[in-house]
């Protein structure tokens, strides 16, 4: 799977723990999927509350500022939709109510590309990364299984489709340095948006930070600036019998 594959693709489900994590991480990546055509839809695990810096907001006003945060950046990025499950940011959650909403969005969406944060990647301490990595992963193998029944009047004439690949960002094992020369620069806008959770410096420290990261993975590319990702067909998310396609 190579860049070119990734943006033949039809649709693409990106799965988030938090708001901004899509964008932060690939956000470049997908502004260019979006820009060649491929359907770009975001899907937030959790309600994000914990980080809203503003103590005096109510979580409904809080939800309602994150969420037009998420609409403005996504139409900088190219967004096609936004979907959300709403578990509890940082919080106690069902690792099962999680997985079985992703599968319910892949059944759904039917996208051939997913992409989520890597669950592997060293010294990750937050609980929602390392819960909606693993859960995401273990949706892409299992959505496709007739006898994982969620929602039997929906799954009556409903068709199993295949997903071609699966990709990790926020990951210290990237295969795929993806382009994001052209893009990067909508980006940096999109985060300009998560004013809620990030103050000023912040988020002139990220976009300086992200620029410095981007150049150094695309060190050995033909090209200036570009996203770390590690992409995997689903059957490596499981046993790895299939050495070949390392
Ligand atoms: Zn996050």
């Amino acid at each position: 799977m190579n860049a070119r594959d990734l943006l033949s693709a039809r649709r693409a489900l990106c799965v988030q723990p938090h708001y901004d994590d899509n964008d932060l991480a690939a956000g470049g990546t997908f502004a260019a999927l979006a820009d060649a055509g491929v359907e770009v839809h975001y899907l937030t695990a959790t309600d994000d509350l914990v980080g809203v810096l503003d103590p005096s907001l109510s979580d409904e006003e809080a939800g309602a500022r994150l969420r037009a945060e998420q609409a403005q950046a996504g139409a900088e990025i190219g967004v096609t939709e936004q979907h959300w499950l709403g578990l509890p940011d940082a919080g106690p959650y069902d690792y099962y109510a999680l997985r079985n909403g992703v599968v319910r969005h892949i059944r759904r969406l039917r996208p051939e590309l997913v992409f989520t944060c890597d669950p592997w990647l060293p010294y990750e301490a937050h609980s929602d990364h390392l819960r909606v990595g693993r859960a995401v992963a273990e949706a892409c193998m299992l959505h496709k299984h007739r006898r994982l029944r969620l929602d039997p009047a929906l799954e009556a004439a409903w068709e199993p489709h295949e997903i071609h690949a699966v990709g990790f960002y926020f990951t210290t094992a990237p295969n795929l340095c993806f382009d994001t020369s052209a893009t990067r620069e909508r980006k940096y806008r999109a985060l300009e948006a998560y004013r809620t959770q990030l103050s000023d410096d912040e988020i002139r420290f990220l976009q300086q930070g992200l620029a410095g990261m981007e150049q150094r993975w695309a060190a050995d590319e033909p090209f200036s600036h570009g996203e770390a990702l590690k992409v995997l067909p689903p059957g490596r998310l499981h046993v790895n019998l299939l050495p070949e396609l390392a």
